[in-house]
């Protein structure tokens, strides 16, 4: 559409939390339905070089891209938003920038120069930046700066985006998001917040070109020109953003603000395209008017931060919309799950997901859920370490094998039904070292999950270092649960199934990585549906 790729910048000022992955996917996704091909793109400042290490309870759930990449959970928001994939160069951190930088030092390619961060680190962030644009597949890259304007860690990144505003003159804007807080005590909107804010933009060298303040009421008129005048932006650059009952409606809130117009006036692109919102608007209406409603139990052993399960608990939005059924999620604590409460815990759910997870934590817990849910037959779900749980559980109380367990947990034991793959035995490191991201699967014909994906041939992302193992296939599927999917290439186990059940399916992999608003997750949709079913 345009002969250069334009680059628009996304900065946060004030507090942390204000929702530029959501102001950024929202804004794409206006985009994207006027015609423009958009990418998204987040800068995380912290020194990880992803945040695959990560604790989720240090930024939430840690998102996998086709490409294997380890990524912050924005990147999820861009995907299910946009409905077209990430990669690797979608997220980058100070860690990999750094990383790449000392590198080219020891490979002597800064010829004797002294390597310092101006310019070498921020030439590396520029580089990252345009290696989207470059690849000449989209018109507009959107750049979503983690962290805060005025963190020390954050200056090297809005130097950069100082640097391409000059270089790039006509083919950079900068959004910058801010808080208009509401005081109580006085009974007003503030504006003095914004305006700091912008000034320490200023000091760096960066004119915001659109402000985007978050509010919990209503900007006026007297407002808008006010925060104008003083951020030195036009009045029709001040954007409101007002806290939504779901982050699906932020598009259609910036729509009404006419943010993607003032976005690309101030790019000099055509505005005359009218944007195609049509499916989206038909989700919002059916997410708002459900015809039933069922409830249930995500159990994992990070439910205090519901950031950590980020993508099941949106994909559980789209399947709930599929089935016109809005989903109730109960966080349940694995570690509180003990045989001797179980019922008590577990009682009114209509289905149950156990969570992915690493460690011991909590995972006996696990175990006697999905016995629960096996015995009660109440529909189940387990993704990754909850599909191993399955095995187990299976296992030992079926199977007679009471020492059955993961070699993740107990190293020496008796029946490793699940366990280390061959290839992750000599691997030392802990960082990018997983089976990570998109492997064909092959389903069994007539399999719940053949019917629930109406194909037989899959491809799903992974993220985990252990297996099932199939030194002990033929007992299990000889005494009712199921290989119903595995690799093509390599005869791993990659779906587990019980027959005699509503619906129990276990996922080595992780569907939830992939369910947008125009494709909900076949697995999620499927399930939701059994849940419903059983519920009637
Ligand atoms: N800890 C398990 C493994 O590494 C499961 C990982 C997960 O649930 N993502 O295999």
């Amino acid at each position: 559409m345009s002969n250069s790729t334009k680059y628009v910048f996304v900065t946060g000022g004030v507090t942390s939390s204000l929702g530029k992955g959501i102001i950024s996917a929202s804004l794409a996704k206006l985009l994207q339905a006027r015609g423009y091909s958009v990418t998204i793109q987040k800068l995380d400042p912290y020194i990880n070089i992803d945040p695959g290490t990560l604790n989720p309870y240090e930024h939430g759930e840690c998102f996998v891209t086709d490409d294997g990449a380890e990524t912050d959970l924005d990147l999820g928001h861009y995907e299910r938003f946009l409905n077209t994939p990430t990669s690797q160069a979608n997220n980058v951190t100070t860690g990999r920038i750094y990383q790449s930088v000392i590198d080219k030092e020891r490979r002597g390619e800064f010829l004797g120069k002294t390597v310092q961060v101006i310019p070498h680190i921020t030439n590396e962030i520029k580089e990252r930046i345009q290696i989207l644009g470059n690849k000449g597949t989209y018109d507009i890259v959107i750049t979503e700066i983690g962290g805060t304007v005025g963190d020390i860690e954050s200056l090297p990144y809005v130097e950069a985006v100082r640097q391409m505003m000059w270089e790039f003159e006509n083919d950079c804007i900068v959004i910058h998001l801010t808080l208009v807080p509401y005081l109580r005590a006085a009974g007003e909107l503030k504006t003095k917040p914004t305006q700091h804010s912008v000034k320490q933009l200023l000091e760096l060298g960066v004119q915001p070109d659109i402000l985007c303040c978050r509010t919990e009421y209503e900007l006026d008129f007297n407002l808008r020109r006010k925060i104008a005048q003083f951020c030195n932006v036009s009045m029709n650059a001040v954007i409101e953003s007002r806290d939504a009952k779901t982050i699906y409606d932020v598009p259609i809130l910036m729509q009404a603000e006419e943010l993607d117009k003032v976005v690309l006036e101030k790019l000099s692109l055509p505005t005359k395209s009218i944007p195609n919102l049509d499916n989206w608007k038909n989700f919002l209406e059916r997410l708002k008017a459900p015809k039933s409603e069922v409830t249930i139990g995500l159990i994992g052993k990070y439910v205090e931060l519901k950031d950590s399960y980020k993508s099941i608990s949106e994909s559980f939005i789209h399947a709930g919309v599929s089935n016109e059924t809005k989903v109730n999620i109960k966080w349940i604590h694995s570690e509180k799950i003990k045989r001797s409460n179980i019922d008590e815990m577990l009682k009114g759910l209509d289905g149950i997901l156990v969570a992915p997870g690493f460690g011991s934590r909590g995972i006996s817990g696990k175990i006697e859920t999905v016995r629960f849910a096996r015995e009660k037959k109440v529909p189940f779900f387990g993704i990754c370490l909850g599909m191993q749980c399955a095995v187990i559980e299976f296992a030992r109380n079926v199977l007679g094998m009471p020492e059955a367990h993961t070699t993740e947990i107990v190293d020496d034991c008796k029946s490793p039904v699940i366990d280390m793959m061959e290839e992750q035995k000599n691997i030392s490191n802990l960082g990018g070292t997983m089976r990570l991201g998109a492997y064909n699967c092959q389903l069994t014909p007539g399999s719940q999950v053949s019917q629930a994906y109406n194909t037989d041939r899959i491809s799903e992302r992974h993220r985990h270092r252990y297996e099932f193992n199939n030194d002990y296939l033929q007992q299990f599927e000889e005494n009712g649960m199921k290989a119903t999917g595995r690799n093509p290439e390599t005869g791993l186990v990659e779906v587990i199934e019980i027959e005699d059940h509503p619906w129990f399916v276990g996922a080595q992999f992780h569907p939830e990585y992939k369910s947008t608003v125009d494709n909900p997750h076949p697995l999620f949709v499927a399930f939701v549906a059994a849940v419903l079913k059983n519920k009637k």
